[in-house]
């Protein structure tokens, strides 16, 4: 029995404050997941890293991408681009790995319709304070641009029950929702559908 099972495709979605960046680096140290890095056009942040965090690309090479259907999903958000090269994902899937993408509503959305198979989850701080409270954060920004992060936060907040699941990450308590994301990919795995030669293999004679 040496065939390879297909890998689970999990979507991730959050508000910023939502502690995905967090929850997603501890998931990422099991080998077993693969994360899908982004094609964007927004600038690169000091944090970035061409390739890791993301593939920087102007807004003509990135439609040119679409274009060529290069793109699994694509959307426009605050004013750029981001979407997810299809060729990676689908390697990995083959390959039997997990993968994750963390990506935003609207493309959750393409991506559950194209691959119904695929698991999307919601991730999402205790409460609209707390989300108030972490996006105000270090309180560096002017109140325009909290109010217009605030508003993009809950815009995705009410999108939340169009997903397979929700995962409350609590203050200081991410190990916990790690540990949730592992727990609804192993149930997850568990599906028939996601074996179909289950049975011939347990009939098989020798
Ligand atoms: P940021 O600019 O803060 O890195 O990301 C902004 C938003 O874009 C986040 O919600 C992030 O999950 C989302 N995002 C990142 N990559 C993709 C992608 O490939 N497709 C879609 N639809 N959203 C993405």
């Amino acid at each position: 029995m040496s065939e390879q099972k297909q890998g689970l495709l999990l979507i991730v979605s959050g508000p910023a404050g939502s502690g995905k960046g967090t929850v997603l680096r501890q998931l990422m140290s099991d080998p077993r997941y693969v994360y899908s890095v982004s094609a964007t056009t927004r600038h690169p942040r000091p944090e970035d890293k061409e390739g890791v965090t993301y593939y920087f690309f102007t807004r003509e090479q990135f439609l040119s991408k679409v274009e060529k259907g290069e793109m699994l999903e694509y959307t426009q958000y605050v004013g750029n681009y981001y979407g997810t090269p299809k060729e990676k994902v689908s390697h990995a899937l083959r390959e039997g790995k997990n993968v994750i993408l963390e990506i935003e509503t609207d493309g959750a959305m393409q991506v559950k319709k194209l691959m119904p198979d695929a698991v999307s989850v919601m991730l999402l701080p205790p409460d609209y304070a707390t989300l108030e409270g972490r996006l105000r954060g270090r309180g560096t920004e002017d109140e325009e641009t909290i109010l217009k992060r605030l508003k993009t936060a809950v815009d995705e907040v009410a999108l939340c029950d169009r997903y397979d699941y929700i995962i409350v990450n609590e203050t200081g308590k991410s190990e916990q929702a790690v540990q949730r994301l592992r727990e609804i990919v192993a149930v997850e795995q568990l599906r028939p559908e996601r074996d179909p030669d289950f049975k011939a293999r347990f009939f098989a004679k020798g």
